[in-house]
């Protein structure tokens, strides 16, 4: 029979913390924080696979499973000597969700069930409590109403407010029971009005709504939502995790907290945490009260806190991974309720991971593969520009918070999370202002610049996602009154009231709000990140190049660690003078004009023109590029992209070019291609025009005599785009080196350089060992490769791509093609084309300059089929060493596990 329900307690657990797939992230945690003696109250998992079945099935469980549960029930009541339902001293239990990664506050929790009538009574008279009971049970009663029958979270609150105006109190904690006892009464009520029914009072009914809530959240919106932001893709579903509950709200001896092993923003090596006195465990996490930091509990319970820091020790060691921890403190007594790897701030990633394999808990690759490709990217986000003068910044003050994650954020406020995505939309920028933030408002979060809460610790919902994406964030800021009605926040301390729309600017490191527009710088790297970095490239095989079209480029990609150029686009040279942007215009005249032309002789004469500005700007790229190799491709896209296409501008044009209006219109006319992507472009410009190749050639050549006369190392590799046949390159390849080997024989030097091709057509792939006899090495331009091998354009795929990827709509691909190469198809093509051009040349050189080539999954697919380098944008340049270096580790471990078994 198969096996749905996993049972942990007392010490004994089935399965461990190796079982991520099969329980979930809390599942496994709680089985392996068992295992090793930690105190975890009994409970088990349902597992992932059911949730799996359950969406597969049409919603329906295995057949097996009711048998199971109620073994497991069984078990557990004889675990906790306690029985669901029992009227004396019942068993109550909390049901949670639990994917294999953690998706914070994405799905649904339900705490207290087995409560009813009867036996809340019993709850009452074990704790001596009868307030406490009915608290707990109007508590389930809410949110078993909400979670698991989608009732209005809202009425419900309405009538939690007005029976304490009623009873004439403030805080829920001043509530006597009676208070309690009516709006259960009342919840109750509502309960029957919406849905035509009675409250379950039968606990085992109550436990099958629950898992029904908990399978059904999976496909909730927000966690659907979540999955595609994050890119959390082959998961089964969730587990269901029920455990015994124990509580942190029956007095000032109890109280429940989150923590860290270290802290979550900076890295460093300190515990770290939230916990809030008498309060149940939902209560920090939401953010609705502001806790204390954990040295507190310190002072209040000294032998519990060394109790948990033993427990922050022994779950580090045995996790080697900085863990997030909650914890609940009932009546003294410390349980652990979960252990799960901790998200943490991209600067955190570096030190946590440097400090780890310095303190030998684990190795230098192990810290290598912590880095994920996003800390990187996030270590870009900037921090408000030192030149602000202090007075000015001081003057623009609004509000202190607590500084949730660092970094700074400029943008527009903005109360709602939806009108924040319409806004994002729009191009603007948003700060996202909530109270608190809730699942529900992760798209607005997404996209927002920064985010702003009024409540909330650093372990609140807000803090524990924005920190994942490494977004600027403050919350806490108690000083702001946030009014949704009328779009404003006023600062109760100083009156002061700004609006929807109105900019302001979050400093998430120091935590405070500013009412201005200030002006942002991004940082120095951190130092551990240079540490890192030189690990990845101790280990890494492949070669990584940058994408770069100028020397500005070339230089900043040469800081991020570039060891060449991969790709530079001649024709994006024919639009700006970087260095001399006055002369920029001169630029597009001499391109306009040679396309223009009518006859060879009018077109050899304007690109005279055109030569010494790329020779100028090659002479910049070999510079910035001394010593390494250095890709130049020929012209590549249409010509129509060079010429206007409304009259005006026709009109303008021929005024400067002395040609009459018609001459432009009739040759843009011309040009004029149904389908450009598949036409005259690429190398078929050459074979039309050798002029072209022959102007461009040139200046290659040319700019490397001059710097080599200068002393800069030159290694030109000349790259002809778009080739779909060996005769075509073969015309091209001569043309080349009739040019370059002339010019390199009048200098009378030596300089050695490459000619090459792109593959970006199948029949190039396929056709890969004869285009390698004459191409000296294969650059995949995989952007192209993947237009032509799916028939999918790249300009306009873009407005139905989301469908496929969508899980809820097709869900055909896991991820966008044009982003994350289609190892699958694509793929194929792509290892035929490395395996069959070194049959006919084994020493090609392969590499890829598509953008494919900054994607971390796609450049570790690179290094599995054998190229040599990839080629990337210079921001990405660090993401593309990393996966480099990533792969040789994971295929290293692939390899031991598979000689283990
Ligand atoms: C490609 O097609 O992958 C490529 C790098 O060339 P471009 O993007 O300029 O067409
Ligand atoms: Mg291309």
């Amino acid at each position: 029979m198969k096996k749905w329900v996993y049972f942990f307690g007392a010490g004994k657990a089935e399965g461990d913390g190796e079982w991520r797939d099969l329980l979930g992230g809390k599942g496994a945690g709680l089985a392996e924080m068992t295992k090793i003696g930690l105190p975890v109250p009994a409970g088990f998992t349902v597992s992932t696979e059911t949730c799996d079945y359950f969406y597969k099935n049409g919603k329906k469980y295995p057949s097996e499973l009711k048998k199971q549960i109620a073994e497991n029930v069984a078990k557990l009541e004889k675990t906790t000597k306690k029985q669901l339902g029992d009227p004396k001293n019942p068993l109550l239990v909390s049901v949670r969700s639990g994917s294999a990664r953690s998706m914070p506050g994405m799905m649904e929790t339900i705490l207290n069930l087995g409560l009813n009538d009867k036996s809340v009574a019993g709850l009452g008279h074990v704790t001596n409590n009868e307030r406490f009971a009915y608290d707990a049970y109007r508590r389930f009663v809410q949110m078993y109403s909400t979670v698991v029958m989608g009732m209005s979270k809202e009425d419900l609150e309405h009538r939690l407010r007005t029976m304490k105006q009623r009873v004439g109190v403030k805080e829920d904690t001043a509530v006597p029971a009676s208070g309690w006892k009516d709006l259960v009464a009342e919840y109750k009520q509502y309960f029957r009005e919406k849905s035509g029914k009675a409250f379950p009072e039968d606990p085992m009914e109550q436990l099958w709504g629950a898992i029904g809530a908990v399978f059904g959240s999976w496909m909730a919106e927000k966690a659907v939502t979540y999955r595609r932001v994050e890119k959390i893709t082959g998961l089964l579903g969730t587990a269901v995790n029920v455990m015994q509950m124990v509580f942190g709200n029956t007095g000032d001896n109890s109280g429940t907290g989150v923590c860290f092993t270290r802290d979550p923003s900076s890295g460093e090596k300190i515990f770290y945490g939230d916990y809030l006195t008498n309060a149940q465990g939902e209560d920090v996490v939401a953010g609705i009260r502001t806790p204390v930091h954990l040295t507190e509990l310190a002072k209040l319970m000294p032998k519990v806190y060394d109790q948990l820091e033993k427990v922050r020790v022994k779950l580090e060691k045995h996790y080697r991974d900085m863990q997030d921890m909650e914890f609940t403190v009932e009546d003294g007594t410390l349980y652990m309720l979960q252990t799960r790897t901790g998200k943490r701030t991209p600067a955190a990633a570096f030190h946590i991971a440097m400090d780890m394999a310095n303190e030998k808990l684990i190795t230098k690759e192990e810290a290598v593969l912590r880095i994920k490709p996003e800390d990187i990217e996030r270590l870009f986000y900037p921090v408000i520009d030192s030149k602000v003068d202090k007075k000015t910044l001081e003057s623009k003050i609004l509000a202190h918070g607590i500084n949730a994650v660092p970094g700074a954020a400029v943008g527009k406020i903005c109360f709602s999370a939806n009108e924040t995505e319409e806004w994002a939309k729009r191009g603007e920028k948003v700060i996202l202002v909530r109270r608190e933030t809730s699942p529900e408002d992760v798209g607005g979060m997404a996209v927002a610049q920064g985010i702003l809460t009024a409540t909330g610790g650093k372990t609140s919902h807000a803090a524990v996602v924005a920190r994942g994406w490494g977004k600027c964030c403050i919350v806490g800021a108690e000083t702001l009154d946030i009014n949704y009605s009328t779009k404003t926040m006023t600062h109760t301390k100083s009156g002061k009231v700004v609006k929807e729309g109105e900019w302001l600017t979050l400093d998430g490191s120091e935590g405070i709000v500013y009412s201005a527009q200030l002006a942002l710088v991004t940082p120095e790297f951190p130092k551990t990140y240079r540490t890192l970095m030189k690990w990845a490239d101790e280990i890494r095989r492949l070669r990584v190049r940058t994408n770069a079209d100028t020397p500005q480029d070339a230089r900043k990609a040469i800081e991020f660690g570039a060891e060449g150029i991969g790709l530079c686009r001649t024709e994006h040279m024919f639009f700006t003078d970087f260095d001399h942007p006055e002369k920029s215009h001169d630029r597009q005249l001499a391109i306009q004009e040679m396309i223009l032309a009518d006859n060879r002789e009018a077109r050899v004469k304007a690109l005279e023109k055109l030569l010494p500005f790329q020779r100028r700007d090659f002479v910049g790229i070999f510079q910035a590029m001394n010593g390494f190799p250095v890709t130049i491709r020929l012209i590549d896209p249409p010509l129509h992209e060079f010429v206007p296409h409304e009259h005006a501008k026709q009109a303008e044009l021929a005024k400067e070019l002395g040609i009459p209006v018609e001459t432009v219109a009739r040759r843009v006319e011309q040009l004029h291609e149904a389908n450009p992507m598949l036409g005259h472009r690429g190398c078929r410009l050459s074979i039309t025009y050798p002029e072209i190749l022959e102007m461009q050639v040139r200046a290659i050549i040319e700019a490397a005599i001059e710097c080599q006369r200068g002393g800069v190392k030159v290694l030109p590799e000349i790259m002809i785009p778009l080739t779909l046949d060996k005769k075509e390159l073969g015309i091209l390849e001569q043309a080349t080196r009739r040019v370059a080997d002339d010019l390199i024989k009048k200098a009378n030097i030596k300089l050695p350089y490459l000619v090459g091709t792109m593959i970006e057509l199948p029949r190039a792939a396929l056709l890969a060992n004869e285009i390698a006899e004459v191409a000296e090495f294969f650059s995949f331009g995989t952007n192209d490769l993947t237009q032509t091998t799916m028939g999918l354009s790249r300009d306009d795929a873009g407005r139905f791509l989301p469908d496929y990827v969508d899980e809820k709509k097709a869900g055909v691909f896991a991820g966008d093609p044009f982003q994350t190469l289609d190892i699958k198809g694509v793929g194929m093509l792509m290892r035929w084309g490395i395996e069959k051009g070194r049959e006919t040349r084994p020493k090609l050189k392969v590499g890829i300059c598509g953008e494919h080539g900054g994607d971390a999954d796609s450049v570790k697919f690179c290094h599995e089929i054998g190229m040599d380098y990839v080629s990337a944008s210079p921001f990405r340049v660090p993401i593309s060493r990393l996966a480099a270096a990533q792969v040789v580790v994971e295929t290293k471990q692939k390899a031991a596990k598979g000689k283990k078994k």
